[in-house]
């Protein structure tokens, strides 16, 4: 699994910080969270290119959010796209899906499958992976995700050579939790193989602190935050309904993840290192977010 981040500013982009973007990268699946103004374009300077993208996770329709999607669309409707693109978004994301189409001479070549998330919990789910969603507090609906792998059976190489196991179906089968008999035995799959659990990610954008943000980052690897303000402008943070780096950080504690990255800085920062800093006061394992980073997870 990767993570890179393609835009890492609030409301107007800088010259280092294009609007909010991430792309979450596993096997063939290429996810795209938010799709900020100049989105594809970011995506050409990581050499991504725009049709590989699988699904689209909204936050929420805030212009720094969406602004990117109907060029990113337009660029997918050119290329020979065959794959159904999958956009998910909170309520209200297929009234503004169709606006966007009316606003331009719009050719919609490749299938688009555009569904709202109502309820918090799984939304999506197949043999390797999970997507979840819950109801964050801004001043628009918007949605938390969290992006989960499956726990995977691994074999224990030593256990498999030393009862003589050779590699191929038997092997197969245990990994798929199954007993086999060798030689007369019966091996359970206990004995030679063992559940690595999946990693996950989760991702909170534009929200004022609540129980939903610790619940849907609970123990994850990692979590990325927002993270617009510094301590000292809370107040500002609670007047737009967005997070300080000390919030994120109080979220990453409680919710006992692995390593918080913050993002989503307002321009009036020019190095956000600074709101890294104050976020390590409260958990430790910080990493201020840049355009064009990259974190294998
Ligand atoms: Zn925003
Ligand atoms: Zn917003």
């Amino acid at each position: 699994m990767e993570l890179l981040f393609l835009g890492t500013s609030s409301m107007v982009p800088t010259k280092e910080r294009n609007h909010s973007a991430i792309l979450l990268t596993y096997g063939a699946e290429n996810i795209l969270l938010d799709c900020g103004e100049g989105t594809q374009r970011q995506l050409k300077m990581a050499g991504v290119a725009s049709p590989k993208i699988t699904k689209i996770l909204i936050s929420h329709w805030h212009g720094d959010h969406v602004l990117g999607l109907p060029g990113l669309l337009q660029t997918i409707s050119a290329s020979e796209y065959s794959k159904i693109l999958e956009i998910y978004g909170p309520r209200g994301t297929k009234k503004h899906f169709e606006y966007i189409k009316k606003a331009f001479f719009f050719e919609e070549k490749f299938e688009v499958k555009v569904r709202e998330i109502e309820e918090d919990g799984i939304f999506f789910e197949n043999e390797d992976f999970c997507i979840e969603a819950k109801l964050l507090e801004h001043t628009v609906p918007c949605l938390g995700y969290r992006f989960s792998e499956k726990a995977k059976r691994k074999i224990k190489v030593d256990a498999a050579k030393k009862l003589g196991i050779p590699q191929g179906p038997l092997l197969g089968k245990l990994q798929e939790g199954k007993s086999v008999t060798w030689k007369g035995k019966k091996i359970m799959p206990e004995q030679v193989t063992y559940e690595k659990e999946g990693k996950s990610v989760a991702f909170i954008l534009d929200t004022v602190m609540c129980e939903s943000c610790v619940g849907l980052a609970k123990d994850a690897d990692i979590l990325v935050c927002e993270a617009t303000y510094s301590e000292e402008l809370e107040h500002k943070a609670e007047e737009y309904k967005h997070l300080t780096a000390k919030s994120a950080a109080m979220i990453a504690n409680r919710a006992n993840v692995k390593q918080l990255v913050i993002t989503h800085f307002s321009p009036r920062y020019k190095n956000p290192e600074k709101l890294a800093e104050e976020a390590r006061n409260y958990f430790d394992k910080t990493l201020c977010a840049k355009d064009f980073m990259r974190i294998r997870v």
